[in-house]
């Protein structure tokens, strides 16, 4: 009888414990991610001294640098087949007559068990420069919110490989480029895919996640998602059981539609933002795409989106459901299905 009991024990403190090592979280990476790091880094990218960060001048040369600084501080190599982090390229751009050299920036962590499969997660690192009478367009929340958003996410990642928990599938940390000229950067990287468009699972984007809009002022723990179900449900699906299970924002899809109205430049307007930032590029070439965004709001492309307007502890909050969603998809065991 007691050897029984015995036996039953482990046998149950067995399947604790293999119950333990399925249900892994991978929080203490996600906690990694904090409001103090994002405003550290934010404070830096979206200062004066980046001078608006347009495509092709100084600013955006220093906003590069900053970037690949990072990740060779981070350890996380570069994207390009050379070990490279900067992907040069020469854009014409709308309305302007002239050639403009400028870079994307690519990081690269290769995954264990399929690295051949591709996670691309994407943020415009460009912004709109000076204005005619020296006042400094900033863009904290457009796009400085998110490519600081991507940095604090490879820093998780890599802080998992430290300790044993390298990806599946492979990640691309990628910073376009040309985003505000018209999203020239993303295309110029679907034109020209480092890593085959066939094998990239899904693109995450990030665009402008730091501020609150005029619709939830009262409610400001929200966060739009703009794609998620458009080319395949398992991603609308993972992305709903990330953001359940570790951050509880209200993921609000009302622009998941490209009719519903917004109002913009003084009038009422489709808003068509299925179509209007770089995860566009990877969509038409079939890759499922998530889009997150807070909505304009009345410093959207003027000098007054500065730092000290963003919300940083829902920054925090908004970037962790990123990294979950991400780690979910690189680390499941089937690549995400397209619908049919
Ligand atoms: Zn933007």
């Amino acid at each position: 009888m007691k050897h029984t009991l015995i036996l039953i024990g482990a046998i149950l403190f067995s399947c604790a414990s293999s119950q333990k090592s399925i249900e892994f979280t991978p929080t203490a990476f996600g906690n990694t991610i904090t409001s103090k790091e994002l405003k550290e880094h934010l404070y830096t990218y979206a200062s004066d001294d980046f001078m608006g960060r347009e495509t092709g001048t100084e600013g955006e040369t220093l906003a590069i640098n900053y970037l690949k600084g990072e990740y060779e501080a981070l350890g996380i190599k570069g994207g390009m087949p050379n070990g490279d982090y900067f992907m040069p390229m020469q854009l014409n751009a709308y309305r302007e007559s002239k050639t403009i050299d400028c870079n994307n920036v690519l990081a690269y962590i290769e995954g264990s068990e399929k690295p051949e499969e591709l996670l691309v997660i994407t943020a415009h690192l460009d912004h709109i420069g000076v204005e005619a009478d020296g006042q400094v367009n900033n863009g904290a929340d457009d796009d400085g919110s998110g490519s600081v958003a991507i940095l604090e996410i490879a820093e998780a990642f890599q802080e998992a490989i430290k300790q044993g928990h390298r990806p599946k599938r492979s990640i691309l940390f990628l910073h376009v480029t040309g985003e505000e000229k018209g999203l020239l950067g993303s295309k110029y990287y679907t034109d020209n895919p480092v890593y085959p468009l066939e094998n990239t699972v899904a693109n995450l984007n990030i665009d402008m996640i730091g501020r609150i809009d005029s619709l939830h002022e009262d409610n400001p723990n929200y966060m739009y998602l703009i794609g998620s179900d458009i080319l395949s449900q398992d991603l609308h699906d993972v992305s709903e059981a990330m953001n359940k299970k570790y951050v509880n924002l209200e993921l609000d899809y009302r622009y998941n539609d490209p009719t519903t109205e917004v109002f913009e430049r003084g009038r009422y307007r489709q808003n068509r933002y299925y179509y209007r930032s770089d995860h566009y590029n990877f969509a038409k070439n079939d890759i499922p795409v998530i889009f997150y965004f807070n909505g304009t709001h009345a410093d959207y492309h003027a000098p007054s989106d500065t730092v000290e307007k963003i919300e940083y502890d829902l920054l925090e909050k908004r970037t962790r459901l990123v990294f979950y969603t991400a780690w979910e998809i690189v680390n499941r065991e089937e690549r995400l299905s397209l619908k049919e």
